[in-house]
């Protein structure tokens, strides 16, 4: 016997039952997003190895340890698997001057791919929706990105997602900074993880993102950027949260949010739930006005935000949110030789008014088709024999009950089963 092969560790199959309720959160994100004009757009899931490193940064846990690189034995590219979607979404931004004319906003959804520990909240396959706009520099656009997670929330059913914000403002007003968080981190270097030392020098506003127990409270004490920051910083800050006030919006200022990726300024933002153990934050985004620049465009202030979307479908279904999957309409029944060839004519007449059929297949007697007819779910069983096929009609029989209504099957013209039907459900809707 030959040995299965299994899906490989961290990237797992989304079965049906499941499958369906990723389907109802996408089409809610799809209008949530319309209602903010945001315009989708698809992006390849491999892209050349230096985007990657050229957009996230060098000195990062995804560069560093987390892509899934390789060369393409065929030509000798040296390719990734995406691990986000902003520098992808940039790359094609240029590659097709969308921003040349006028500022836009985009979002896409979709797979993407980081070698981590495999654990509750954390894949290496995971998906994210992620949303983008390009061209607007004022702080109206990251205020509105946040209220925009908010609402998202509330479509959800969900609670308890809390905002945190800060502002990590220009390049130059992080230099004098990072002396002194260098300074900081050196004092106390006996805490430091090996990963931290390493990236005292290279990368120290990324130690503050460690997750390491150990090093929380020296990095609680280090210095606040947001001293450092120029009026300019500080009034586009302060725009962001004045919107947020005249919202009603509560949010929490953490000094020390910085976000995993290099290429942000200004703006940052968590959404976070205590609800999901460790892996706590479901959405995250900022500001980040170098990238486009940085990696060949016209310089172009930009702004994003990114979900995880199996931590929202956990959320959703730790709230006993999930919505309920609706059943087939009718289960479509049929024996001997005339009732067959009918039957797929009917069928598709059904389905012409918008009524789902599940088709029975694979023969067998009116018994054992009944039976997988019960356990379908189907409102109603359709029932061709021969005696409905000869005067052209169709038995049709409920089988759900509705309350105190009658559950009696009728013989019905094959012309008359869709009306039949929808008048029924009309029927059951208002009783
Ligand atoms: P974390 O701090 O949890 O590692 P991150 O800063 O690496 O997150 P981002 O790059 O900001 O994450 O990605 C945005 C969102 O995507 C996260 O907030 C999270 O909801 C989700 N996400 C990130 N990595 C994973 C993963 N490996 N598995 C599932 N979801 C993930
Ligand atoms: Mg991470």
């Amino acid at each position: 016997m030959s040995q299965t092969i299994q899906s490989v560790r961290g990237m797992n199959d989304i079965l049906p039952g499941e499958a369906e309720f990723w389907e109802i959160f996408e089409e809610t994100i799809r209008s949530w997003l319309k209602s903010y004009g945001y315009k989708p757009i698809r992006l390849p899931i491999v892209e050349p190895t230096p985007l990657f490193k050229r957009a996230i940064g060098e000195v990062t846990d995804i560069v560093e340890k987390e892509m899934y690189s390789f060369t393409d034995s065929l030509n000798g590219e040296t390719l990734t698997l995406r691990p986000e979607g902003t520098a992808g979404c940039v790359r094609a931004l240029i590659q097709h001057k969308l921003a040349a004319q006028q500022p836009q906003r985009l979002y896409y959804m979709g797979q993407m791919f980081r070698h981590e520990r495999p654990q509750k909240g954390r894949y290496r396959q995971f998906n994210q929706v992620g949303v983008e706009s390009f061209g607007y520099a004022g702080p109206d656009i990251d205020a509105e990105q946040i209220l925009m997670g908010a609402r998202l929330w509330d479509d959800l059913g969900l609670d308890g997602i809390n905002l945190q914000i800060n502002s990590l403002g220009q390049p130059n007003e992080r230099a004098n900074h990072r002396v002194e968080l260098i300074a900081h981190f050196e004092r106390y270097a006996d805490v430091l993880d090996e990963e931290a030392k390493r990236r005292l020098h290279t990368n120290p506003l990324r130690i503050l993102d460690s997750k390491n127990p150990y090093m929380q409270e020296v990095i609680a004490a280090a210095p606040i950027l947001v001293d450092h920051l120029g009026s300019e910083s500080l009034a586009h800050f302060e725009g962001v949260q004045q919107v947020l006030r005249d919202a009603g919006l509560p949010y929490v200022l953490n000094p020390r949010l910085v976000r995993g990726l290099d290429y942000y300024n200004l703006t940052v933002f968590e959404w976070i739930t205590d609800r999901l153990g460790a892996q706590g934050t479901v959405c995250a985004g900022g500001r980040y006005d170098a990238l486009v620049e940085q990696l060949g465009g016209k310089p172009t202030p930009a702004c994003g935000f990114a979900m995880g979307v199996e931590r929202l479908l956990a959320l959703m279904r730790e709230a006993g949110g999930e919505p309920a999957l609706e059943g087939i309409d009718v289960y479509l029944v049929h024996q001997g030789e005339a009732a067959s060839r009918m039957a797929p004519r009917v069928a598709e007449g059904l389905r012409d008014h918008g009524i789902d059929v599940l088709f029975h297949c694979g023969g067998g007697s009116f018994k054992s088709q009944m039976k997988k007819a019960d356990a379908s779910g189907a409102a109603f069983a359709v029932i061709i024999g021969d005696d409905e096929a000869q005067a052209g009609e169709v038995t049709l029989k409920p089988l759900r009950s509705q309350g105190d209504q009658p559950n009696e099957q009728k013989r019905v013209g094959v012309d008359a089963v869709a009306d039949e039907i929808m008048n029924s459900f009309i029927d059951w809707e208002e009783a």
